[in-house]
């Protein structure tokens, strides 16, 4: 299947991993909106929530509830967006389900623009984002 996160979850295409479990990859977005900016992945390919399960939605919000705290610590937030562009009407780029979470820095401008950092200054992030979830 030509689906972009299916090859980064089978690890045919490289990611800056955030957590893993069985059923969900967590990685940061290559256009971030701001530092941190992660999509949480239910491992299996479905086109969006719809056409999923409600148990994906609940292991989505587990994820997102148990690693949003070592998130924000990693990068000096203190709050987050979280948003999910669900079906062509809404601006869904990539159609395999997945929860975006956007960390919020006290006194940064609450941007919605696409940011272009370099792999290396996405891996330095992943790497203190997994320092946390690792303590
Ligand atoms: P959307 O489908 O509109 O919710 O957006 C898909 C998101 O996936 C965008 O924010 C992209 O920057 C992001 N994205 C696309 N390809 C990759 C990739 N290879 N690795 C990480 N993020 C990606
Ligand atoms: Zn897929």
């Amino acid at each position: 299947m030509d689906c972009i996160f299916c090859k980064i979850i089978a690890g045919e295409i490289p990611c800056h991993k955030v957590i893993e479990n069985d059923q969900i990859l967590a990685f940061l977005d290559i256009g971030p909106v701001s530092v941190g900016h992660t999509l949480f992945v239910p491992k299996r390919h479905a086109e969006n929530l719809a056409v999923g399960s409600v148990e994906e939605a609940v292991d989505l919000m587990k994820a997102v509830y148990t690693t949003a705290p070592a998130i924000m610590k990693a990068v000096g937030a203190s709050g987050y967006n979280l948003g999910m562009n669900h079906g062509l009407a809404a601006g869904q780029d990539v159609f395999h389900t997945h929860l975006h979470l956007m960390p919020r820095v006290d006194g940064v401008e609450r941007a919605f623009v696409k940011m272009h950092p370099t792999q290396e200054e996405l891996a330095k992030v992943a790497v203190k984002i997994r320092a946390e979830i690792a303590v």
